[in-house]
């Protein structure tokens, strides 16, 4: 067992475990990479880890200086946590709307964080541009450097999985994979997988949770809906998408994936949020493709803690006309 030297030397190299009962189902190997043991809990902390790098090789950033991410999720808290790791200061700028939940963790990692009024991408105000305006204001005043993570079209997030998460992978399996699956956010994991094993013969998969824009780009399938999910279901080819072709495209409703994040909590012990769910749907369908016996490896993306008031929360999910779980339902246990 090796010592990492700090936090940010501690993301990556996380375990793959295999998902019984997905595995069972289909009579193939189904691993899932389990990213929520990264130190912020998910997969965004290896993305978080190569922009502040990237930025420091580039001399846009030196120690004491100020990350700009305009997000509401994993990403700011990778970047709090691996920034302060690194000596740097982070600011988020999120919506007003957003939960107290994801405000109170973004503080809790130790970001600064700054809250707009919700408004589409079109309004200057959208706090995605809204971030990139003032990263670009602090560049000028900051004296060690002020940068805009932009995990969309920063190219170093898909990096850090053709150099970490793919030659994971391999090696893990011992070069014995035959698929990699999961749904695009910023695009970043599914296309530096991609980039990583497809030249080795891997197969790779984009599941799209419903009402996402990747399906339709890639083979001109409709995907109508909406879902619940969080931190997945992309509309446009972004810059860590350029040049990926996926191998095999899936749409997967909510219906089918928060009974698999459901089940993963019961009987696996896997406490995950709703983009698992997707995932694990994705690479079970890939595995009906391929057939029994090959192997499919998927991504474990975040820890379901984030998510206690939403996908937890069986009032959350009547609203939305999804069906509760009866042990989500019952009473908690009493002594007589
Ligand atoms: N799942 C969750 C929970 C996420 O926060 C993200 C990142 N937004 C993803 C999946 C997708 O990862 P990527 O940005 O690499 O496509």
């Amino acid at each position: 067992m090796r010592i990492a030297k700090d936090l940010a030397d501690a993301v990556g190299r996380t375990p793959l475990i295999r998902l019984r009962q997905a595995s069972e189902a289909t009579g193939c190997h189904i691993y899932g990479k389990a990213e929520f043991m990264n130190p912020g809990q998910s997969v965004k902390d290896r993305a978080a880890l190569y922009i502040i790098r990237d930025a420091v090789k580039r001399g846009q950033l030196e120690p004491g200086g100020t990350i700009v991410e305009g997000t509401a999720g994993n990403t700011g808290i990778g970047l709090a946590l691996v920034g302060a790791s690194l000596g740097f200061k982070t600011v988020i700028v999120i919506p007003e709307t957003q939960s107290q939940e994801k405000k109170d963790m973004l503080r809790l990692s130790g970001a600064e964080l700054v809250e707009v009024p919700a408004a589409p991408y079109k309004n200057p105000n959208n706090y995605v541009r809204y971030s990139g305006r003032l990263a670009e204001e602090l560049a000028k005043t900051e004296p060690h450097g002020a940068i805009w993570a932009n995990q969309f079209d920063n190219v170093a997030n898909r990096q850090a999985h053709i150099e970490t998460t793919g030659p994971e992978i391999w090696e893990q399996t011992s070069g014995k994979v035959d698929g990699f699956i999961c749904a695009a956010g910023s695009g970043g994991t599914v296309a530096g997988v991609a980039a990583a094993l497809q030249p080795k013969g891997v197969k790779v998969g984009l599941a799209d949770p419903e009402g996402a824009g990747l399906l339709k780009l890639f083979t001109g399938q409709d995907n109508p809906g909406d879902s619940i999910t969080e931190g997945i279901g992309q509309g446009r080819i972004t810059a860590n998408l350029e040049g990926f072709t996926p191998d095999f495209a899936c749409r997967v409703e909510d219906r089918e994936a928060l009974p698999i994040v459901f089940d993963l909590l019961q009987h696996e012990g896997l406490v995950m949020g709703g983009s698992t769910g997707v995932n694990v749907a994705g690479a079970m369908a890939m595995a009906r493709e391929m057939g029994p016996g090959h192997t499919i490896v998927t991504i474990l993306c975040d820890f379901g803690n984030r998510y206690q008031s939403k996908l937890f929360n069986p009032d959350f999910l009547t609203a939305k006309g999804l069906p509760v779980p009866p042990w989500m339902d019952r009473a908690p246990a009493s002594i007589p």
